[in-house]
C-alpha cells in the first residue's frame, strides 16, 4: 500500500488518486535565468523517482512541470544584458533539459512556459476580482488574504489576529495594500515597458504565484492528485497557489502535497543567493559521472536533508562503478544450465522488500540497502558456482524492475548486445548439435562482422570484442 507524507495534513496517508488508476501531478519547475544547481536537481530527481514509482505501481501518469520564464530576476537580468526575455531564457531552458537527460531523469509529459499562459492567468485574476478575493490598488492587483480564512492551512502558520504584524520581511509595496501580507497577482507596468501584457484590469505582468495556478488547472483540472516542489516553496508560493485556485473555484486544489527537503553544503542550504552552489555542469567538468550525482542525491529519502560533500560524491562514484561491474559480471559470466530454487525465493524477497521500502513514503535509502544485500547474495552465489542460467534470467528481470524506478544501471554497448549475442550463440550450439555446420559457420561469420569473436572453452562458448 503506497503511502506519502502529505504536507497538507502533516500525516502519512494511503495514496488514493481521484480516478482509480490515473494520477495527475504538478511540479514547480525551474526559473530559467541561469544554469540549475545540484540543489535544484535534488528536488527534480525526487520528482523523477516519484513519477517512475507511480508508473511502477501501475498508474497512468500525467505530469506537468512548468518553466518559469518570467519573474523579477529574469526581467532584471535581460535588462542588464540588453536582450529580450526569450533570448535570455531559451539557452537556459535547453540546458535544463540536457542536464535532466544526463541525470537520467524522465521528462514530464507536459512542460508549459509561463509566458505562453498569460491569458489563463488573466482569467483567474478576473474571477478573483469578480468574487471579492482580489482588489486593485494604484494599478496593481492584490489577493485579499482576509477573504480566505483557510490561508495558512499548508504551512500551518497562524495568521489570525496579526495578519499585518509579525517580524517577517514586508515587501516594498506594503503601503499600496490593504494588508501587508496580501500578495501581488498582477503588477502594474508602464506603457513603454517591453515586459507587459494588456488586461481589463490594466497593463501589467503576473506576480510570482499565479502562473502555477493557471498552468496546473489548465492541464490537470481544478482538483489534482499530487503537487510537488522544494520545501522552500511551501510558503508563501504553495500557500498562495491554494488561495488563488480555491478562491477561484471553491474546490480543493490538491489532494497530496509532497515537499523535497534541502540539499545543504557546509550545513547551509545550497542556493544561488548564498553563492555556495555548484551547477551540474561544474561538477561534470570535474570529471564526475552524472549517475554518481544521481545516486548521491537520491540516496537519502526526499523528506530528509542531505549535506553535500565531495567525499560523499566520490563514494557514490565508487558505488556506481561497483553496480556497473556487478551488472556486467552477471550478464557475462558463464553459467551452467539449470536453476537454483533458493534464488527464486531470494529474488522474490528482494522485490518485496524494495516495494515495501518505496511504498513507505519513497524510502530510497532502505530500497538501496535492499539492493546491496541482494547483490551481495548474487555475487556469493556466482563465486560458489551456485547460480544457473535460469536464475540469471530471473535476477536480471528483477534488477530491471528496480532500475525502472532508480535509473542507476545504464546499459553499455557490451550489455545491449549481450542478450542478442547469447541468443545467437545458443542457436549456434543447437546448430552444431544437429550437425548443421553451415548455419553454425554463418553465425560465427555474422558475429565476426559486428566485431565479435567466438571462443570455444571448456565451459562452452565465450565471446569477446575484436
Ligand atoms: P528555482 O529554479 O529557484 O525555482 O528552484 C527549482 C526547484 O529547486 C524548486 O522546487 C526549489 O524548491 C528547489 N530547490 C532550490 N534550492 C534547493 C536546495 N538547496 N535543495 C533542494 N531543492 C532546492
Ligand atoms: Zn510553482
Amino acid at each position: 500500500m503506497l503511502r506519502f507524507h502529505n504536507t497538507l495534513t502533516n500525516e502519512i496517508e494511503e495514496f488514493q488518486p481521484l480516478n482509480d488508476k490515473e494520477v495527475r501531478m504538478y511540479t514547480c519547475g525551474p526559473t530559467v535565468w541561469n544554469f540549475a544547481h545540484i540543489g535544484n536537481f535534488r528536488t527534480f530527481i525526487f520528482d523523477d523517482i516519484l513519477r517512475r514509482y507511480l508508473k511502477f505501481k501501475g498508474y497512468n501518469l500525467l505530469h506537468v512541470m512548468n518553466i518559469t520564464d518570467v519573474d523579477d530576476r529574469i526581467i532584471n537580468e535581460s535588462a542588464k544584458r540588453n536582450i529580450t526575455i526569450d533570448a535570455l531564457t531559451t539557452p537556459f531552458i535547453n540546458a535544463f533539459w540536457e542536464d535532466l537527460d544526463s541525470l537520467n531523469c524522465e521528462r514530464p509529459e507536459i512542460a508549459p512556459r509561463a509566458t505562453e499562459h498569460i491569458g489563463e492567468m488573466i482569467k483567474i485574476i478576473q474571477t478573483l476580482l469578480d468574487n471579492g478575493h482580489a482588489y486593485q490598488s494604484e494599478g496593481s492587483t492584490y489577493y485579499r488574504i482576509s477573504s480566505f480564512p483557510e490561508y495558512g492551512k499548508l504551512s500551518k502558520i497562524k495568521f489570525e489576529g496579526n495578519i499585518t504584524g509579525g517580524s517577517e520581511r514586508v515587501d516594498t509595496d506594503k503601503y499600496k495594500k490593504e494588508n501587508a501580507r496580501d500578495f501581488a497577482l498582477w503588477k502594474l507596468v508602464h506603457e513603454n515597458d517591453p515586459t507587459g501584457w494588456d488586461a481589463n484590469f490594466g497593463r501589467g505582468r503576473p506576480g510570482w504565484h499565479i502562473e502555477c495556478s493557471a498552468m496546473a488547472m489548465k492541464y490537470l483540472g481544478e482538483t489534482i492528485d499530487i503537487h510537488t516542489g522544494g520545501i522552500d516553496l511551501q510558503f508563501p508560493h504553495h500557500e498562495n497557489e491554494i488561495a488563488q485556485c480555491e478562491g477561484a473555484t471553491g474546490k480543493l486544489f490538491v489532494k497530496y502535497w509532497l515537499h523535497g527537503e534541502f540539499l545543504k553544503i557546509n550545513n547551509e542550504k545550497m542556493s544561488k543567493s548564498l553563492g555556495n552552489e555548484f551547477t551540474l555542469r561544474e561538477i561534470l567538468g570535474k570529471g564526475f559521472n552524472p549517475l554518481a550525482i544521481r545516486y548521491l542525491l537520491l540516496s537519502v529519502p526526499f523528506d530528509k536533508q542531505l549535506n553535500f560533500t565531495f567525499e560523499n560524491l566520490s563514494g557514490a562514484e565508487i558505488t556506481i562503478k561497483r553496480l556497473h561491474d556487478f551488472y556486467q559480471r552477471l550478464r557475462e559470466t558463464y553459467l551452467c544450465d539449470g536453476i537454483n530454487f533458493d534464488f527464486q525465493e531470494k529474488t522474490k524477497i528482494f522485490l518485496r522488500d524494495f516495494e515495501e521500502a518505496m511504498d513507505n513514503n519513497l524510502n530510497t535509502s532502505v530500497a538501496l540497502a535492499v539492493l546491496h544485500k541482494f547483490i551481495c547474495e548474487v555475487n556469493t552465489a556466482i563465486s560458489q558456482e551456485a547460480l544457473y542460467t535460469k536464475d540469471r534470467t530471473i535476477i536480471l528481470e528483477a534488477i530491471d524492475k528496480f532500475n525502472s524506478v532508480f535509473g542507476i544501471f545504464v546499459e553499455t554497448k557490451n550489455e545491449i548486445l549481450s542478450t542478442e549475442i547469447e541468443t545467437l550463440i545458443e542457436e549456434r550450439k543447437i546448430a552444431r548439435r544437429n550437425r548443421n555446420f553451415a548455419r553454425s559457420d554463418e553465425i560465427r561469420a555474422l558475429l565476426y562482422e559486428v566485431g565479435i569473436i567466438l571462443e570455444d572453452t571448456k565451459h562452452g562458448v565465450k565471446w569477446k570484442w575484436k
